[in-house]
């Protein structure tokens, strides 16, 4: 498979063409953050949190179409999941792109990010795919404890 054909699948594409939930989101309970130095990508995540469940995620952005691509698919699959759910789906979307596990094992349940996968031949790229979650997580900590001095 040539590097094309294994990254910007027709997923990839449409979600860096037309990303979904891209803007600021007004109400948002916490945000954060992120840039990938090896790339230039920027990010900011917007959360808004109902107990511990994701009533909304939006992202502004600035970065290539892996970046902005994992980043739209990343706000639709963790509406509504609980702070909990989104953490094991990070963990498991984290395997995926670092090939830490056979990919059928973790097909199932990843739905359109397993879209992301190519990224596992890519070692600069996996930094892309990821920035998206960890800015989530940086968001999601500053909810959990709103003062820190780290
Ligand atoms: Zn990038």
């Amino acid at each position: 498979m040539s590097y094309l054909q294994d990254l910007y699948q027709e997923i990839i594409l449409d979600h860096n063409k037309r990303p979904r939930n891209c803007g600021k989101l007004d109400c948002a309970t916490c945000q954060a953050n992120g840039y990938n130095p090896l790339c230039g990508d920027k990010i900011t995540i917007y959360l808004r949190l109902e107990g511990d469940r994701v009533q909304e995620c939006t992202f502004e952005g600035n970065g290539c179409a892996i970046s902005t691509a994992s980043a739209s698919l990343m706000t639709e699959i963790i509406k509504g999941k609980t702070i909990d759910e989104v953490k094991e789906l990070f963990e498991r979307f984290h395997d995926l792109v670092t090939g830490q596990e056979e990919l059928d094992e973790l097909k199932t349940g990843l739905g359109k990010l397993q879209a992301l996968a190519g990224v596992r031949e890519f070692p600069m790229r996996v930094k892309c795919a990821t920035l998206a979650w960890h800015t989530l997580n940086a968001a999601l900590r500053s909810e959990e404890t709103p003062v820190s001095t780290e």
